[in-house]
This record gives C-alpha cells, structure tokens and sequence, in this order.
C-alpha cells in the first residue's frame, strides 16, 4: 500500500446535529480497503440538498446525520488493489452506493438501482477533511481544471444528466424556472447545445443577476415583476417554448411550465417537490401532448461533465460566490441559507 506520511487516526467530518446546527466532529480513519482510495479534501460545496438536510426537512433523511456530497481532493493512500492513480492526483468523487447486483445496475443504468444510496447517508460527509472512495467512482480531474471547479462536478454532472433527457436542442427555446446553481447550469448547457433562445427565471433578483451573468446569451426574467407565461408566450407569437426545465420543485412553477410550453413540447422536471401538487392541471398534458420528463442524480454523467471542463467550454469556478475555512461551516450555512445574499455556489476550503 502506498502510503503518504502521517495519514492521522482521525478525521473530521461535519455532522447536522439538528435543524440549523451543524459542526464538525472527530471519528476514527480507516486506512483505505484493495479498492479504496483516501483523498485529502481540497474543497467541499454546500448543494441545496444540504440546505433540506441543514433544515432537518429532508425527504428521506433526519437528524443527526452527516452532510455533503460536492467535493474535490487529491490522493493520498491508495489500496492494494487499485490501479491507474498516484499520489498528487485530483479527483472528484461520485458519492454514490450501489448494490451492483439489481436489473438496473446490471443494465448500467446505476442511478436507478433498488438499493441507491449516498455515502452522507451512510456515515461519511463530504464536508470532511479526508474521504474515502472507491476506485470506481473516483474520477481523476485534469491539473487544468483547478481544485475548485473540481468540487462543482458533481453538480454539473447533475444538470448534464437532466438535460440530456430532453434531447436535442439545437435551434430550440428554452425556458429555465428556477436561477439556483441546478437552473443556471442547465440553461449554461442549454446555451453549450446550440438553443436558439433561452429564459432564466426566478423571483429572487439577486439570483437571477448571479445566474445571467454567468449564462451570458439568457435572458433573465425576474417573475416579481414580469408574468412568466405571458413573457414566453409574447415573444414566440402565442405558441410557447420548445421545452421547459423546472428547476424549483414548487407547484406554481410546475403549472407555469405547463402553460408556457408549446404544443407537443417537453417539461423536464429537476426541482425536487416537498409535497404533492393538489391544483396541477393534469389534463393539460394530454391536450397538449406534453412529454414530461423526471430526472434524477447521474449515470456516467461525472466522465461528460470532465469532457466538457477539459475542453474548456464552461467556467465553473466562476459559479463560486462565497469561499470559507472549514472551521466557519456554521457561518457557511447561514449564508447559504439566507435568499437575500445572492450566493450561488459556497466552498469550504481545508488547511
Ligand atoms: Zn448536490
Ligand atoms: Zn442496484
């Protein structure tokens, strides 16, 4: 085994003790297993997951609990049995667990699997100063890249899995409800794809500035102050957009893709509800021949969002807004969790 000097007994990985409390605690290191590999964590992000879980109002996950799945960090042991890294390497783990064994797996298609989890859910945080993967899912990331685009591929791979979903879009419009760091990359995709239009929405003004800064051919709508489906509908003489990616996961916004969609177009539905819909018009879909299409995690999406940084068509750092020490991750939250700031993406960074 390949071991760098001083590898320490223990790590620390932060822990949501309770709604709005979250620290870092000492637990025992393992030195990696054949297949394992131990990183040295170069920066983490806080995702809007986190956020749920921050709250304590995470669908399948309560407190106490670790937290994190959005970070980057360079090999520093390498099991036995591991082949095609050395030390120094920067990679980006996916924090996946699969059984391996289902239909869904057997067919590659992982991010389905019957037994899915995550490794926060399983007891070892992203927010952490080391973190251990196994070879395959850890992803080693060009030197070019940089340590701090590297801890955003996760998203990424996030919103190229969605997009893919609706096809090609060439010469399509495209509405995106929602100017978080989920909406804004798949309008950037979307943009990367060749759409002929694209709208970014959001209520929130500062976000939407964030977001159409960095997708520079969006438009930005600020929903407070124009009409969502009235501004879609005017600029496309009455027949609405091609396709619709709904990033919020609120019941108004899932009615304003129905309504702004054009005949025959799509909805891909990224925005995670928190309960279920009770006004949704339904029927709309039929009328309409809508296709709407469910996206979730990612399958062999970190190789496509690693293409796409090495070839240098996206700037992923400059989703980075806010960067913190590690020991202010409490401050880090209550940033992330405040609307009024702006943020888009929040590092945590490592000594
Ligand atoms: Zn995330
Ligand atoms: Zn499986």
């Amino acid at each position: 085994m390949k071991q760098q000097p001083g590898r320490p007994e223990k790590r620390k990985m932060a822990v949501v003790e309770k709604a709005g409390q979250v620290s870092f605690q000492e637990f025992d290191l393992a030195p990696p297993g054949p297949h394992e590999i131990l990183l040295k964590t170069c920066y983490s992000a806080v995702c809007g997951s986190d956020l749920h879980l921050y709250h304590d109002i995470h669908p399948f996950v309560k407190a106490p609990c670790t937290i994190g799945h959005e970070l980057s960090g360079r090999v520093v042991e390498i099991g036995s049995s591991v082949r095609g890294f050395a030390l120094g390497d920067l990679v980006a783990p996916e924090p996946v667990l699969v059984c391996g064994n289902c239909s869904y797996c057997q067919k590659g298609d992982y991010h389905m699997c019957n037994d899915i989890s995550y490794q926060y859910r399983r007891g070892q945080a992203g927010f952490a100063d080391y973190f251990l993967v196994d070879d395959r899912w850890a992803h080693k990331v060009p030197e070019a890249v940089g340590e701090k685009a590297a801890a955003l591929i996760e998203p990424l791979a996030v919103a190229i899995h969605g997009v893919r979903k609706a096809g090609n879009l060439l010469a399509k419009s495209v509405a995106v409800i929602g100017a978080g760091p989920i909406g804004t990359l798949a309008a950037h995709i979307c943009q990367l794809e060749g759409a002929s239009k694209i709208w970014l929405m959001d209520r929130n003004g500062k976000k939407l500035e964030a977001g159409t800064a960095l997708v520079t051919e969006a438009e930005g709508v600020d929903t407070t102050k124009k009409d969502a489906v009235e501004t879609v509908l005017a600029a496309t003489g009455g027949l609405g957009c091609d396709v619709v990616i709904e990033c919020t996961g609120s019941e108004e916004c899932a009615v304003y893709a129905l309504n702004m969609a054009a005949k025959m177009g799509g909805i891909l539905q990224m925005g995670i509800s928190t309960r279920p819909f009770s006004q949704y018009p339904y029927a709309r879909i039929l009328q309409k021949e809508i296709t709407l299409w469910g996206s979730q995690g990612y399958c062999f999406d970190f190789q496509r969002a690693i293409a796409l940084l090495t070839a240098g068509k996206l700037n992923l750092q400059a989703y980075i807004t806010h960067e913190f020490a590690s020991r202010d991750i409490a401050k880090a939250f209550a940033l992330a969790a405040d609307p009024l700031t702006g943020s888009m993406k929040i590092v945590l960074s490592y000594e």
